[in-house]
């Protein structure tokens, strides 16, 4: 199937199970309907289920070998060094403006005003790791388990480590360079064989998400929900398009244009995780992004860069505390910024787990971590939401830094 047309066919898989789902929710029906019982539950729940399964598959032989591929085709010392410490410097300024947009605006819109606490729910959170364990797990100490594991930055130490030593190697190297580059190219075609059934996969999990959305917890937390709504927004259409456009020099729109299955995939499996063969995909094979930079960065991205995730625990923490009348001060406020930066590295990308990370901003500003179960009514909407933010920010990262290097193949960005 021709691009525009794959494109055009998984936003309609998407539009159609949005509305079939809200249909169906609107019907109220029984669990135990037949409906409920074998079409959504059965039918589609399979549907979407086998189609994440499948996503999920690709990550981890897609990272390696295309990492591996890609540092083994990088030619000079220092040259790896460089072009992570761009993409860890610009993530983490992302990361940043994403967290100061939320707290100004929220701060504007004042989300938690005169809200109703009757609604809390009961919440506890869990105990997060030292920073020292979370270095040292960096550190893969078997590469089976590490894989077994889906730990990408495991995978990613060990890939980067086999790339070089491969460019050391001599003929023994160049030998097993030229695997590995086959190889990635026959993964990369898995993912165009899934890219193809892709309108049906989004169809189903459209339509089980949608048929089970609550839509009744929106109205209490209305000014939360459009505060995050309206910050994932500004960063969205504002930050990366001057990112793309002021940074790498290329055109927002059609950055945007070819990302679009990418966000589609974001929005309905609400996994960075998930939607990273796709995001790898049409970083190299539509924006012209060389696999050296984004077989690196992407997977990198999807581990640690969260803006939209940061954006959410931002208005999150200005929301618990009007709602429990706490006042945070300007030092509260830099703790904020912190420990969301951290908290979203921390972040899995995995639906839902940004909620569980707030856990650790809440607890650095002294403010009770139960207020976590005030939002969680409406969180569901957001994860889509802000999931597309995050692998966006990957994308333009690996954007500008390419361009930066020289990594960059124009003439695909601007290939229809
Ligand atoms: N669902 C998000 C992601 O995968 C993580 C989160 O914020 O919960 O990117």
């Amino acid at each position: 199937m021709d691009r525009s047309k794959l494109t055009r066919n998984i936003l309609l898989g998407m539009l159609l199970g949005l509305v079939l789902g809200s249909l169906i929710h609107a019907m109220a029906l029984d669990t135990s309907s037949l409906l409920t019982v074998y079409v959504v539950d059965g039918i589609f729940d399979v549907g979407g289920k086998v189609f994440i399964a499948s996503l999920k598959l690709l990550v981890v032989p897609l990272v390696f070998v295309s990492l591996v591929s890609g540092a083994s085709n990088l030619s000079g010392e220092g040259h790896m060094g460089r072009i992570g410490i761009k993409a860890v410097g610009l993530y983490l300024m992302t990361t940043a403006i994403a967290i100061c947009l939320a707290l100004l605006l929220a701060n504007l819109i004042n989300p938690g005003m005169g809200f109703n606490m009757a609604t809390a729910t009961e919440f506890v959170a869990k105990e997060s790791p030292s920073l020292k364990q979370v270095v040292i797990n960096i550190f893969p100490t078997n590469p089976i388990q590490a894989m077994a594991e889906t730990n990408m930055l495991q995978i990613i130490v060990f890939a980067i480590l086999l790339g070089v030593a491969i460019t050391k190697a001599g003929a023994h190297g160049e030998r097993l360079r030229d695997t590995f580059n086959d190889w990635n190219e026959v993964v990369m075609r898995l993912v165009l064989m899934l890219m193809n059934v892709a309108p049906i996969g989004v169809f189903c999990l459209m339509v089980t998400l949608f048929s089970k959305m609550g839509f009744s917890a929106i109205s209490q937390l209305i000014y939360y929900f459009v505060a995050v709504l309206l910050v994932l927004m500004v960063h969205f259409f504002v930050t990366y398009p001057m990112l793309i456009r002021f940074v790498a020099g290329l055109n927002p729109i059609t950055f945007y244009k070819k990302m679009m299955p990418v966000m589609v995939f974001a929005f309905s499996t609400s996994s960075s995780g998930a939607t990273l063969p796709v995001t790898l995909e049409a970083v190299k094979k539509r924006l012209g992004v060389k696999n050296q930079v984004a077989s690196f960065i992407i997977p990198l991205g999807a581990t640690i860069n969260m803006d939209g995730t940061a954006i959410m625990q931002g208005v999150a923490t200005v929301f618990i505390a009007q709602a429990f009348n706490v006042d945070i001060s300007l030092s509260g406020y830099l703790m904020v910024i912190l420990t969301a930066t951290l908290a979203s590295i921390g972040t899995a990308g995995v639906p839902g787990v940004g909620l569980i990370t707030l856990a650790l901003v809440l607890t650095q500003v002294g403010l009770p971590v139960e207020g976590i179960a005030l939002i969680i009514g409406v969180d569901r909407l957001l994860d889509m939401t802000r999931t597309v933010v995050n692998v966006v920010g990957d994308a333009t990262v690996a954007t500008v830094v390419a361009r930066s290097e020289g990594q960059f193949e124009q003439a695909i960005f601007d290939s229809e």
